[in-house]
C-alpha cells in the first residue's frame, strides 16, 4: 500500500531483445513469481501492470512484452512511444543475443528520448556452467551507454526484484 502523501509514478516499461533470451519469463517472474519451463513463444496478453513501492515514490508500472514481434528484430514504433523506461535482454549462454543486445540499444537511442531509463539484462545466468558472454562484457557496454546492468535468472528468481526495484529508483530520482 502506498503511504498518504507518496508520489505515484506511471511509467510505461518495454523489453526488447531476442527471442528466446527470456523476456516473458522475466515479466512473468516479477508479476506472478513463478517460472515456466517450456514457456510458450507467443502469448496472447503481452501487457502486465506491476506496482513498486520505493522510498521516494510508488512506481506503476505498464509492462510491454512482445508477443513475438521481435523475431523480426524491428518493433512498431508505437511499441516505443511513451515508454520512460526499457530493458534489453541478452541470453548470458549465447553470445549472438549479446551481439543482438548492442543492435537493440542503438534502436532504442533512435528513439530519441534522452531521459529513457535503460537496463541491460544478461538473463539466464544459472547456465554459469554455458556462458559465453563474461559479466565483465556486458558491464563495459551498459557503463559506456548509460545503462543500469545487472545479470539475472527469471528460473531462479536471482536478481530479478532488484533490477525493476533499481529502475524504479532511477525513474523516482529522476523525475
Ligand atoms: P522470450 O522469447 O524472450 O520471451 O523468452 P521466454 O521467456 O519465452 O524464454 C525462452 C526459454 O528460455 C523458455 O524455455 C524459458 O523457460 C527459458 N528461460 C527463460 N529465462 C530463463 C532463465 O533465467 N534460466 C533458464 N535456464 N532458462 C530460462
Ligand atoms: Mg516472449
Amino acid at each position: 500500500m502506498a503511504r498518504p502523501g507518496t508520489r505515484i509514478i506511471q511509467a510505461k516499461l518495454v523489453l526488447v531483445g531476442d527471442m528466446g533470451t527470456g523476456k516473458t519469463s522475466l515479466v512473468l517472474r516479477f508479476v506472478k513469481g513463478q517460472f515456466f519451463h517450456h514457456q510458450e513463444a507467443t502469448i496472447g496478453a503481452a501487457f502486465f501492470t506491476q506496482i513498486l513501492s520505493v522510498s521516494e515514490a510508488t512506481v506503476k508500472f505498464d509492462i510491454w512484452d512482445t508477443a513475438g514481434q521481435e523475431r523480426y528484430h524491428s518493433l512498431a514504433p508505437m511499441y516505443y512511444r511513451g515508454a520512460a523506461a526499457a530493458i534489453v535482454v541478452y541470453d548470458i549462454s549465447t553470445m549472438d543475443t549479446f551481439a543482438r543486445a548492442k543492435k537493440w540499444v542503438q534502436e532504442l537511442q533512435k528513439q530519441g528520448n534522452p531521459k529513457l531509463v535503460m537496463a541491460l539484462v544478461g538473463n539466464k545466468s544459472d547456465l554459469d556452467s554455458k556462458r559465453e558472454v563474461q559479466v565483465e562484457e556486458g558491464e563495459e557496454f551498459a557503463q559506456e551507454n548509460g545503462m543500469l546492468f545487472m545479470e539475472t535468472s527469471a528460473k531462479t528468481a536471482e536478481n530479478v526484484n532488484e533490477l525493476f526495484y533499481e529502475i524504479a529508483k532511477k525513474l523516482a530520482t529522476a523525475s
